[in-house]
């Protein structure tokens, strides 16, 4: 404990606990629908309720407290509402997989209602875990209206929007291939697939012609064609080749068989087909691929489909059926070389998609689904983004997404999944089929599919505020200020928040949307539990205390990824202690005196404080997250701390004790959102009425700009730091003399140089110093004058050997020739620099001779 009865040392483990608790019991964060103030509002992502919060929501959070706080600060009912997302398939991966290593069973073997229990148990804990690190991050979410896409309230929400869109036409019921991972049984989405470069073999597989009329154009009795999945072929219902193509010209009309099935299929000219692939004869299957089912399309082919939904060959198969995909490739390759059907095997490597949950690799699979119908639902999308109606930080993200909505596919919102939102569609006893929330009677049976995630999490920022219910919280802070987002769910997500946004509340979802950079590893990889190079925000908390951290997530934020550094957490613990030590002296500063004028520098520190809140102020507001963290540290550090202290210990008049205080408080004000626990201590020991979580914002004052004083002291500490660098590198201490050309602030020039400023110089040796637009010179003792003459002889004599030793390396033909260009060229400038500098020591010298 010192004098002012504060601590020495800033303790922010037991003031972050401290604080937060009592935030949260005082209703510091609760926000309502207030006719007297504007509304500001921030839905927060929800979380997946699968496991602990990483770096990037630690980093997501900082963003979206800073400016929910600020909003709060500057006199905005500001609402930061906190959720959980039930994670469908995400979830349910996690639970399976918990499930066969603690009890060695399927889900199969569980049974449906006994998993979704099981899933329903596993996120209750897990929710907790994840909104008790929200805490520690220091959210100021309000914690009353907490939703979680699974609860009743919001999956009432899902199935309005899923009848509305029924009852529209918008959702309709279509057979259609698919992304399905046989190991989740299920369709996924295509943005959840992630394609991968993968070693595989192409096959030849040979069909024998089965028209009588012999031999093909290259006197061969089959047609080959070239496959990385064999297994497919007995799906196959064509084939085709290019109608250009000279070499097949004959081909066109004939027919062939599928080796093992028998299915006689006629081969086809089809304009798509690229000559220059395999043969230039394509298989058509257009149940297990994308482009052969539209081709089978426009020849009016009944699809063969010869998948379970398990991956395995089903009765199509013929005498493969019941064996694994996998298994059946091999087999039917080496079934087709014992009957002379199987060409060459080439090694091929190529793009193979797995699923983003499993890893499983995915196969594109004819199925029946819900889809809803994207064109209406886009139009709109895509003119208020073009219209500006939403702001992107940054805007590419924007130009990024309109070029999506442009050319988006219906969306499959079916999954074969257990946990999520059942489809609320029901079959009758006669075949009828509604959209309803509930069971229309007896005999009717509910679609077994639930919905793909995204549809209800598309929901979120009107669902969360009690949609379809039309109250007040919906007409206040509807639409929302600001979404953060990471990049990459600006398609799953965002897009489809805008669409559902305009189609069920007619307006955008948000003005603003913040595309927040990715965290990556101290190395520059992506993080990974599996490579074990994730960074627990929890444990960067617990050693630099939260209000660091945060400062240090902002301070490297950018439109780009970056590699975390730990540097910028102990910087901001440095910066945390530094406003620590700034607080004891300030309130160990003495009072002032009764009346009494400013002087420059107290109109000085205030004009520059003023300059910096508009400045910081901005950047906030533009998303500029690491520019703001620069200025205001730059500010509290070296106008504050470095010199205003400074000068107030030197050259006080009678109102630097409040300008020193107002100052500060100020300062604590505009960190606050960013560093909201040692702010808010501070504040408090410094007698601050109120918490600054309820406090107001410093707002620009134009009558505090002061460019004369801003001018006058720029180049008295141009004046004081020339005399400074001029005692460090001559070793001289105590009083000097001497005087100043150019304009400054003499008490705070002398107070601070320790130079006594004196009419005239004659007759002593001078050093001069040049300081931008002012030139300080120094009268030197004799003693003094030898000592600079020794110095400078000493450092011309280090100088000149420099510039000896690189004038031989650069004489050097073999050097020159052979060094890498950037080492030649780092040479050449350093002796440059050398050369400068030894021009300037002569010159000095000079003047002491
Ligand atoms: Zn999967």
């Amino acid at each position: 404990m010192s004098e002012t009865g504060i601590p020495k040392t800033y303790d922010h483990r037991a003031v972050e606990a401290r604080l937060y608790e009592e935030w949260e019991r005082t209703g510091a964060f609760v926000a309502d629908p207030n006719p007297e103030k504007p509304a500001y509002c921030i839905v927060l992502p929800p979380p997946n309720v699968t496991g602990a919060l990483h770096m990037g929501h630690a980093l997501n959070g900082s963003i979206q407290d800073t400016l929910a706080r600020r909003a709060r600060m500057k006199g905005y009912e500001a609402l930061w509402l906190p959720g959980v997302d039930h994670a469908s398939i995400a979830l349910q991966n996690v639970v399976e997989r918990k499930l066969l290593r603690e009890e060695g069973k399927t889900k199969w073997e569980v049974g449906r209602e006994e998993f979704i229990e099981r899933c329903r148990e596993f996120a209750d804990e897990a929710r907790g875990t994840m909104l008790g690190q929200l805490r520690r991050l220091g959210a100021s979410v309000d914690w009353r209206r907490l939703r979680y896409t699974m609860d009743e309230k919001y999956i009432d929400s899902v199935l309005t929007a899923f009848i509305e869109l029924y009852n529209d036409g918008s959702i309709y019921r279509g057979t259609r291939i698919v992304n399905w991972c046989p190991r989740d049984r299920s369709a996924i989405s295509d943005l959840e697939v992630n394609y991968e470069d993968t070693d595989g073999k192409l096959y030849g597989l040979r069909y024998p012609f089965s028209d009588g009329e012999g031999p093909g154009p290259d006197g061969d009795e089959f047609v080959q064609v070239f496959s990385t999945r064999p297994e497919t072929m007995l799906g196959d219902v064509a084939l085709v080749v290019n109608p250009e193509d000279g070499r097949y010209k004959g081909l066109v009309g004939r027919r062939v068989t599928v080796p093992f099935v028998g299915r006689e299929i006629e081969i086809y000219a089809d304009e798509h087909v690229d000559p220059d692939f395999g043969t230039g004869v394509l298989k058509v299957t257009p149940a297990h691929d994308l482009n052969d089912f539209e081709i089978g399309g426009r020849l009016g082919l009944e699809p063969v489909n010869v998948l379970n939904p398990d991956g395995t060959m089903n009765e199509n198969g013929a005498d493969f059926a019941g064996m694994d995909r996998m298994e059946s490739r091999k087999a039917v390759a080496a079934r087709l070389g014992e009957k002379g059907l199987l060409g060459e095997v080439k090694e091929y490597r190529h793009r193979v998609g797995h699923c983003d949950r499993c890893g499983t690799v995915i196969e594109p699979w004819l199925s029946e689904q819900w889809w809803v119908a994207m064109e209406g639902l886009a139009r709109p999308a895509i003119e208020a983004l073009e219209k500006g109606e939403i702001r992107v930080y940054p805007d590419s993200w924007r130009r990024e997404t309109t070029r999506w909505l442009e050319n988006i596919h219906d969306w499959n919102v079916s999954r074969q999944l257990w946990w999520g939102h059942r489809i609320p569609v029901w079959y009758g006893p006669n075949g009828e089929t509604v959209a309803s929330k509930e069971s229309p009677g007896e005999g009717w049976e509910q679609d077994p599919d639930i919905l793909d995630t995204w549809f209800s999490s598309g929901l979120w920022p009107f669902a969360t505020l009690g949609w379809p219910e039309e109250n007040e919280d919906l007409g206040y802070f509807y639409p929302t200020s600001l979404l953060s987002t990471a990049r990459e769910i600006m398609y799953l997500w965002v897009a489809r928040m805008i669409m559902m946004g305009l189609r069920f509340r007619n307006k955008v979802p948000f003005e603003k949307v913040n595309v927040h950079s990715i965290v990556l590893a101290e190395d520059g990889t992506k993080m990974s539990k599996s490579k074990g190079n994730t960074i627990d925000p929890l444990d960067l908390f617990e050693e630099y205390g939260t209000d660091a951290v945060r400062f240090g997530l902002l301070y490297q934020s950018s439109t780009q990824d970056f590699a975390y550094s730990y540097e910028r957490a102990a910087m901001g613990r440095a910066f945390v202690t530094k406003l620590w030590n700034a607080t004891r002296f300030v309130l160990n500063y003495p009072e002032g005196g009764e009346g009494g004028e400013m002087s420059v520098s107290d109109r000085w520190v205030l004009s520059e404080f003023n300059r910096t809140a508009r400045e910081y102020d901005r950047l906030l507001e533009e998303c500029e997250f690491s520019e703001a963290m620069r200025l205001i540290y730059g500010f509290a550090w070296n106008q504050f701390a470095d010199w205003f202290i400074e000068i107030a210990k030197a050259a006080p008049s009678p109102e630097t004790p409040r300008v020193l205080r107002e100052v500060f408080i100020g300062t604590l004000k505009l960190l606050h959102p960013v560093m909201p626990f040692a702010t808010e201590e501070m504040a408090r020991l410094m007698g601050e009425e109120g918490p600054l979580a309820r406090g107001s914002f410093p707002a620009f004052d134009s009558s505090l700009e002061d460019s004369g004083a801003d001018a006058l002291l720029g180049r008295t500490r141009r004046a004081v730091s020339a005399v400074r660098s001029f005692r460090a590198e001559s070793k001289v201490d105590g009083e000097l003399a001497g005087r100043v050309v150019g304009e400054v602030d003499p008490a705070v020039f002398t107070g601070l140089s320790g130079v006594k400023l004196v009419g005239s110089m004659d007759g002593d040796a001078t050093a001069t110093l040049p300081a931008g637009d002012v030139v300080v010179e120094v009268s030197l003792s004799e003693e003094m004058r030898r000592g600079e003459i020794d110095r400078l002889r000493k450092e011309i004599s280090r100088v000149e050997g420099e510039v000896r030793r690189a004038e031989g390396k650069l004489g050097n033909a073999k050097f020159v020739e052979r060094a890498p260009a950037d080492v030649v060229s780092a040479e050449r400038e350093k002796l440059q620099t050398n050369g400068r500098m030894l021009e300037t020591l002569n010159v000095r010298l000079e003047g002491y001779l």
